[in-house]
């Protein structure tokens, strides 16, 4: 059987070069390595306030990306979360697994929630993992792509499906998180010390900015000290991601980006990474204008959400079955 795959992205702002990286470039690839599962997390942007036609905007944005990126509606399963209703009832009962001191030591919880005001944390903000988990767990998920940020979710959904089938037997099936070589933490052009988000709107080089303003944030982005183009994280923060962007862009491994530079000042360095970026973002951008021009996204919600439904309630039903609901239709 084919290794199963899932992945997500909430649809809270415009996506970043950081998605991008992080995970859209690889969905071409991974809808040919196995069966994959790749949803608009539009219950988790929920848990955050969202204005409702903000938010219906970025969804769309999601699926027409996606579908930019080179995913096939006949390949891949593309589908709402909040289309398949299992994930909400998957959510009722995981609820139960997961506990109060583990899910709030979850960083994104920890980050997210340290800028706002006490009393204005939802309890979808800090339940926000049981959710995830249960995404990841109904379509028995082999394999988890995402940014290292996520990371720590997924190995949440472990603990979780371990001590479920500790207690039930072997009903969930163990997923395991996948994070790319390169890239996998994109940070921000104008404070390389922190994520690039969609989110956070300084410095970051946004999908649907054009050609010329993802130049000019290139050419402006942070650097550091001294003149040498080398990977240095700690010391060379700000060098280091624009190495590591151009590395990702070229599909090449970060050593080779190096020596692609070496005896090369900044700003002949900065300018190539732009017109990489540029290179591999304009044709993206052309094919995400012409399919929300023709709708494409509307047929690949439809057929995904059909065959997303038959899974998870699949999966469902088992997971009901084994913590002992009562099936009186059986
Ligand atoms: P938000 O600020 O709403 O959390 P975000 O940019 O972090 O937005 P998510 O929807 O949380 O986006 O994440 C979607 C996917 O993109 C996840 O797999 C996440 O790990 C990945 N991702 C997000 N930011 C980056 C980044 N800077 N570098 C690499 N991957 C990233
Ligand atoms: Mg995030």
């Amino acid at each position: 059987m084919s290794e199963k795959i899932l992945t997500g992205i909430k649809p809270t702002g415009q996506l970043t070069l950081g998605n991008y990286i992080g995970v859209l470039r690889h969905l071409k690839r991974l809808q040919d390595r196995g069966d994959c599962y790749i949803f608009v997390a539009d219950l988790h942007a929920l848990t955050l306030p969202i204005d409702p036609e903000v938010l219906r905007q970025n969804s769309i944005d999601v699926v027409a990306f996606y579908l930019a990126a080179g995913l096939d509606p006949q390949k891949a399963t593309i589908f709402l979360q909040s289309s398949v209703s299992a994930h909400a009832e998957a959510n009722a009962i995981l609820q139960n697994y997961l506990y109060m001191g583990e899910l709030s030591r979850m960083t994104q919880f920890k980050d997210k929630s340290a800028k706002m005001n006490e009393s204005a944390i939802g309890l979808g903000l800090f339940a926000y993992p049981v959710l995830m988990a249960s995404d990841i767990i109904l379509y028995d998920a082999d394999i988890v792509p995402v940014g290292e940020d996520q990371k720590q979710h997924v190995e949440l959904t472990r603990d979780l499906v371990n001590r479920f089938n500790n207690r039930y037997g072997e009903v969930l099936k163990m997923p395991k998180p996948e994070v790319s070589k390169v890239g996998k933490r994109i940070m921000s052009l104008s404070d390389p010390t922190v994520k690039m988000s969609k989110s956070d709107l300084k410095g970051d080089i946004f999908l649907k900015d054009d050609p010329k303003a993802i130049r000019k944030k290139i050419m402006s982005a942070v650097t550091d000290l001294g003149c040498e183009v080398k990977y240095d994280p700690e010391n060379k923060p700000g060098i280091s991601n624009l190495l590591t962007i151009y590395a990702a862009m070229k599909d090449i491994s970060i050593e080779e980006a190096e020596q692609h530079f070496v005896g090369k000042r900044y700003g002949e360095f900065k300018s190539e990474v732009a017109d990489a970026v540029i290179e591999v973002i304009e044709p993206f951008q052309n094919r995400y204008r012409q399919i929300i021009e023709t709708k494409s996204y509307v047929q690949a919600l439809k057929d995904g959400q059909i065959k997303a439904n038959a899974l998870a309630n699949n999966t469902l039903n088992r997971i009901k079955k084994a913590v002992g609901l009562l099936d009186i239709y059986e």
